[in-house]
């Protein structure tokens, strides 16, 4: 049997350690634009100087070895034929497979900006490639105006604390983060960046960039008016599934990216997917899951992708941790929301009918075991009768007649 992998990240590293579970003899290629497996999660880290390159491989150091694999590092896949079983790559060179694996994640999307398409110095925050150049940035550049404070702008703009450049964050949204944090505990992250000089504009986006005779955006404007100095303009406001190889291959994708099922077959049975290529649940552990789930069954077993990773975001920005779970803002008023706000720590429950649909913890998050617990076990908190706040562990746990202790709520 012989397997080929697209993509040497979460998805496609994951998928060759559980391949290799199943199959010790079968042949193994691994096809990736990337020349070195990292974490995209810790980039901002390579940025600020914190880690080496080395420090970001999430993998063993001998990984084509210890999983015999032959890697085809720095190559593309530009074309598929599934009915001939024929990946095509750079330098018109074709690969035969007997099953396939798309990991090919996906790629900053550039929005249509007025000014953009003269410009030289902007990119986007996603590949090792964007940090190499970053980390030369604050060498010539005094003002770096990020688009987008998501997880990804936000790692941005951390990764350049304290390198000597003012940052300026830009967004459509009311706050940073609005995927993740409701106003409150977003307020905490917007004041202590304010504290370490990152300047903030909410609620408006980039309506043009100007651009000199060098091909150098020296200003940016907003669309209420505001005129930003820039000499780098970081674009992390959105994404693109790596799918632009598969459009003649007959393969079904979705307008978010590559289709497939719970076991990550694809509309060709002999092709499998995995990860952020689907547009899905673009966040670590689904890739990693989605990868192993897709490699066991390429290579005969039968498993399905039962855990879903949907809204589930720790993050430790500045030192201050916070925990998000599902929906934070309440979408209409047929939801409780509990919340309790003291002394630094705010924790915030939102329940429908009994049972909780998202929660908040910022500042503490000890109380997330026991949160999890009443997801986990749908606790009605209706029925709670001490402060939902107050509960702990030993709530859990229960004597039982034979004097043995039950762990249920
Ligand atoms: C800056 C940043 C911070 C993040 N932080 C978090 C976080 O804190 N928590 C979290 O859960 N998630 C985070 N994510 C998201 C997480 O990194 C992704 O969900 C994960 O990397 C997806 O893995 P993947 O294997 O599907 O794809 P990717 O990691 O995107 O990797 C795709 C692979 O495919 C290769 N490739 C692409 N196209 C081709 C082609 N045509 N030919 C050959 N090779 C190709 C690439 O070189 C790469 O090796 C972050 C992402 C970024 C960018």
């Amino acid at each position: 049997m012989k397997y080929v992998i697209i993509g040497s990240s979460a998805a496609g590293i994951n998928a060759i350690r559980e391949l290799r579970k199943y199959d010790q003899e079968g042949e193994v290629v691994l096809v990736s634009r990337d020349q070195s497996i990292y974490s995209r999660c810790i980039l901002h880290q390579y940025l600020s100087g914190e880690r080496t390159l080395e420090r970001l491989n999430f993998a063993e150091p001998d990984f084509d070895t210890l999983y015999n694999v032959n890697w085809m590092k720095g190559r593309e896949a530009v074309g598929l034929r599934p009915a001939q079983h024929i990946l095509e790559l750079d330098g018109k060179e074709e690969l035969s497979y007997d099953r396939l694996l798309i990991a090919t994640g996906s790629h900053t999307f550039i929005p249509p900006i007025k000014g953009l398409q003269e410009a030289e110095n902007y990119i986007g925050f996603r590949n090792i490639d964007d940090i190499e150049v970053l980390r030369e940035v604050p060498k010539k550049a005094k003002h770096i105006v990020v688009l987008g404070s998501g997880l990804i702008g936000i790692d941005c703009a951390t990764g350049f604390l304290h390198m000597g450049v003012r940052v300026a964050l830009v967004d459509f949204a009311d706050w940073l983060l609005n995927k993740q944090l409701d106003e409150r505990a977003a307020r905490t992250y917007i004041d202590a960046f304010k504290a370490q000089g990152v300047d903030q504009y909410y609620g408006v986006g980039v309506s043009e960039v100007r651009v000199d005779e060098n091909h150098q955006i020296y200003e940016i404007v907003l669309s209420d008016g505001t005129v930003l100095p820039c000499d780098y303009f970081v674009i992390t406001a959105g994404v693109r599934s790596n799918v632009e190889f598969l459009r003649d291959s007959g393969l079904e994708l979705s307008r978010f990216g590559l289709v497939y099922d719970e076991s990550g077959r694809t509309s060709d049975p002999d092709v499998y997917g995995a990860g952020d290529v689907s547009g899905q649940s673009p966040i670590w552990p689904a890739a990693v899951k989605e990868g192993m789930v897709a490699a066991a069954n390429m290579a005969g077993q039968r498993k399905k992708m039962t855990d879903y990773f949907a809204s589930k975001s720790t993050m430790s920005f500045l030192g201050i941790h916070t925990m998000s779970l599902g929906i934070v803002t309440p979408p209409d008023d047929s939801c409780r929301v509990d919340i309790y706000d003291k002394d630094g720590v705010y924790k915030k429950v939102v329940s429908r009918d009994g049972v909780i649909i998202g929660a908040l913890l910022q500042g503490d998050l000890a109380y997330g075991g026991v949160l999890q617990q009443m997801i986990a076990r749908r606790i009605d908190v209706t029925r709670v009768k001490k402060p939902l706040f107050e509960i702990d562990y030993s709530d859990f746990f229960h004597e039982k007649a034979n004097l043995e202790f039950a762990y249920e709520f």
